[in-house]
């Protein structure tokens, strides 16, 4: 199964400028959902296979493991 994400708002676009991609580090424009810069194919690669996703829904919900 593949994640598809809607980035069509203004939030995901960095206005023309460029800046590495977390995941594979290349350039980009775009700008994931915490205003890192990102592909969107990367990060529904990254959701998909959940490789990432600690790291791209850090919040106050973040999983951690207690030890
Ligand atoms: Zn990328």
């Amino acid at each position: 199964m593949v994640t598809h994400l809607d980035w069509s708002g203004p939030e995901h676009w960095n206005r023309g400028r460029r800046k590495t991609c977390r995941i594979c580090r290349k350039p980009s424009y775009l700008l994931d959902d915490a205003g890192r810069a990102a592909h969107k194919a990367c990060i529904e690669d990254a959701v998909t296979n959940r490789r990432h996703l600690k790291a791209i829904t850090s919040g106050p919900r973040s999983e951690r493991t207690t030890a």
